[in-house]
């Protein structure tokens, strides 16, 4: 049994997506909750965040809002989180997401969770973290995105560990269950491990 308590979220803001979106994001908030744990997300009503933290909150979990103050004067802000934290900007909001959560899933997303997800991967390539990092390809949502890190490992811009950095799941339960089995790495990688090819 690993030591996971807090998962952090990342995740669409959007209300205009298709169904299949949010249908995930509301299965892997049900998980979250009857498997114990809490969530940690942007703290927001919007789009797939707040279809996912709901339903931990609905299933027993703590709901986790980090979200700078800005976004907060223009309402994005729910009143419902179970604790709440208000950070300067989006980069201090990331370091306290960071802090508070041991484990990340992204769920399909924009730019805004792009650049969360590929912050914490860089962050674990290079030995800041230890964290297990889902990436829920929800509908084949990340394929190309997942053809593109090939690319980079294949034209040697990265290492073939960078394979390891993060975990595809199909499915909600194969994310919750990546998480649960999950075997913190022993120690960080050395600088021939990150720069070798
Ligand atoms: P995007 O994928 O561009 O929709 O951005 C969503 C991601 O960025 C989420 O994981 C949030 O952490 C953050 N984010 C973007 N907009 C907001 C918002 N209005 N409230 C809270 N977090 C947001």
């Amino acid at each position: 049994m690993n030591k996971i308590k807090n998962i952090c979220v990342f995740a669409s803001s959007s209300n205009y997506l298709e169904d299949v979106y949010y249908k995930d994001a509301k299965a892997l908030g049900q998980l979250i909750g009857q498997n114990g744990y809490n969530i940690v997300y942007g703290g927001s009503t919007l789009g797939l965040m707040w279809t996912c933290a709901s339903e931990v909150q609905n299933n027993g979990g703590k709901v986790i809002g980090v979200m700078p103050q800005r976004l907060a004067d223009m309402g994005c802000k729910t009143d419902n989180c179970d604790e709440f934290f208000m950070a300067v900007g989006m980069r201090d909001r990331k370091d306290k997401m960071d802090k508070i959560s041991e484990a990340v899933i992204a769920l399909a997303g924009g730019l805004g969770t792009l650049e969360e997800l590929s912050e914490m991967i860089v962050q674990k390539q290079l030995g800041y973290n230890k964290k297990p990092i889902v990436i829920l390809n929800t509908n084949g949502f990340y394929n190309k995105l997942l053809e593109f890190f090939d690319r980079i490992i294949e034209e040697k811009f990265a290492n073939k560990m960078t394979r390891n950095l993060y975990y595809v799941a199909k499915a909600p339960q194969d994310a919750i269950d990546y998480i649960k089995n999950y075997q913190e790495p022993d120690r960080i990688p050395s600088k021939h491990e990150i720069y070798s090819r």
